[in-house]
């Protein structure tokens, strides 16, 4: 039976799997090793609609305090300077996988000339509106439309920590050196200066250094370079002046790969995802300076590699995070994982009595691989699909990109298009992340071609008007979000359930 839980890492990774484990099973010990000379990774800002989700409905974080001290903003999706529109956009909010009232067919059909907001959500992104005005509540920002956070790493991490320090978990300060190996699997870990940790469950949350999974255990790593080439960003940024804070992430194609815009409160943070194969470093520091040049604050070069590991849980070892797998930052999965890892894991050990045994492992793999390879695919048919560039880079993209288990979706949609029934040809069915909304958003997006074409009937166009204005309408009244975090902050303002 576990009792003792230890974890290698306090990242993002580490700490949210640490508040998890108090949180939810407050029987167990946790302890959670940090070396301030290896430190965290420091990338990692942009959010799905998942992080408030877990944070807030699932770990009952106080958002108050929250808020105050980890100062995120919101995202309500991205902004893709992708493929032959100008931009088009992808919100958290659906708008793709249905069908209104009065409209023969879903809206994708009638979106191929026009996908400017035809839903509540991606209205607001046009508008650069957060939040249409509560009308209950004194003019206020009515938030159930679905948002992620921008959030500052350090600050996030800085957050995390203090909420883990005040739910009991102990922190000690050690580079992990080595393991002793027993027969659970690890018996303990061995820091620099002689200390010996002993846990029955080690969880590894040591970023990319994979210190126990990869490293002592050995685990093979499954590579995703023949679905995604990119390896390295060159990643910059520089503070906000005049510019307002839009509440959307920016994906915009570059010439071997794409760049990022997260739009911290005070800081603009941008990054550039490209194919060493494909461009050199120098080239694509030049590329990313000469098309963002304020952003000359010391750009520094991050390398990864796609993939995960074949088990994430092997033994007494658990990995989450970077440590597990990782898939380039093009939809800002990462921290999404990392909640569906959490969430599993508690899931497990709960319903094992903390007495997880072969088959629960083995459950928890496959559930853990399948988000990674649904990340993959969802990612690869972005660069399948980019038509925006002409050169080398991006024709080898269109030509050559893997998009894993997504042969029956795409041979649906050229035959059918964006119909809704596509969902039943959908890899991992109701468990996939991204649902249909997400495949059709790219592939409406980037007008991928498709054979069952539909006009809108002189009643439906009128009616599609209207409902496009009154979105466009509410979306203009909205609040910005310099003007909701200004709400937020004020003493008047109460979130739903809290008392102070
Ligand atoms: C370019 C780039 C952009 C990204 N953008 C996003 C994004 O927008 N959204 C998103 O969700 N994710 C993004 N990510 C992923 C992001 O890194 C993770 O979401 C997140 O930060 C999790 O990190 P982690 O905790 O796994 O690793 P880390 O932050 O690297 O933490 C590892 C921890 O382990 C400790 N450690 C390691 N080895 C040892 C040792 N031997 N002894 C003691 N301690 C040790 C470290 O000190 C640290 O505390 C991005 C990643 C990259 C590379």
């Amino acid at each position: 039976m576990i009792h003792n839980v230890l974890i290698l890492g306090a990242g993002s990774a580490g700490l949210l799997a640490a508040i998890s484990l108090r949180k939810m099973l407050p029987a167990l010990a946790v302890s959670v090793v940090r070396s301030s000379d290896i430190g965290v990774i420091g990338v990692g800002e942009g959010t799905t609609n998942s992080m408030p989700a877990f944070l807030f409905d699932h770990l009952k974080l106080n958002r108050s305090r929250f808020y105050a001290q980890a100062e995120p903003t919101w995202k309500l999706g991205i902004r893709f300077l992708w493929g032959p529109r100008d931009y088009f956009d992808y919100p958290f909010a659906f708008q793709l996988s249905g069908k209104w009232p009065y409209y023969s067919r879903p809206s994708g059909y009638y979106s191929d000339e026009d996908f400017h907001g035809i839903g509540l959500g991606s209205a607001l992104m046009e508008a650069g509106n957060a939040f249409p005005r509560n009308a209950g509540a004194g003019g206020g920002p009515d938030m159930s439309v679905p948002f992620g956070f921008h959030i500052e790493n350090v600050k996030f991490v800085e957050t995390l920590e203090s909420i883990a320090q005040a739910l009991g978990v102990t922190f000690v300060e050690g580079t992990v050196s080595g393991t002793e190996r027993g027969p659970a699997g690890i018996a303990a870990l061995l820091l620099e200066g002689g200390r010996r940790l002993e846990a029955d469950l080690f969880v590894d949350c040591s970023g990319f250094r994979s210190e126990l999974l990869g490293r002592a255990l050995g685990e093979e790593f499954v590579d995703y370079r023949r679905s995604l080439f990119c390896d390295r960003a060159v990643i910059g940024g520089w503070e906000r002046t005049t510019e307002k804070i839009l509440p959307y992430t920016t994906a915009e194609t570059m010439e071997a790969g794409w760049a990022w815009q997260i739009e911290h409160e005070h800081h603009i943070n941008r990054g550039y995802v490209y194919c060493s194969q494909a461009i050199s470093d120098e080239a694509a520091r030049e590329e990313f300076l000469r098309k963002n040049p304020k952003a000359l604050q010391s750009p520094r070069v991050v390398k990864f590699r796609s993939g995960r590991y074949r088990r994430v849980w092997v033994d007494n070892v658990v990995a989450i995070g970077n440590s597990a797998g990782f898939v380039e930052p093009l939809e800002a999965t990462a921290l999404m994982t990392v909640t569906r890892q959490c969430k599993n894991l508690i899931l497990l050990l709960e319903d094992a009595g903390l007495r997880p045994n072969a088959a629960l492992r083995d459950l928890y793999n496959k559930l853990s691989s399948e988000t990674f390879d649904d990340t993959r695919d969802f990612l690869a048919l972005h660069y399948k699909f980019n038509t925006r560039l002409d050169n080398a880079f991006w024709r080898q993209c269109r030509e050559e990109t893997e998009v894993g288990a997504l042969g029956a979706l795409l041979d649906f949609f050229h035959e059918n298009g964006p119909s809704c029934l596509a969902s039943l040809v959908l890899p991992s069915q109701d468990r996939n992340v991204f649902s249909l909304e997400g495949y059709l958003a790219i592939l409406v997006g980037n007008r991928a071609p498709y054979k069952a074409r539909c006009q809108l009937t002189d009643i439906e166009r009128v009616t599609w008007d209207h409902m496009c204005t009154t979105f466009r309408t509410q979306a203009e009244q909205a609040l910005s979000v310099a003007e909701s975090l200004s709400v937020i902050r004020s003493p008047l303002w109460r979130w739903k359930g809290e008392t102070s």
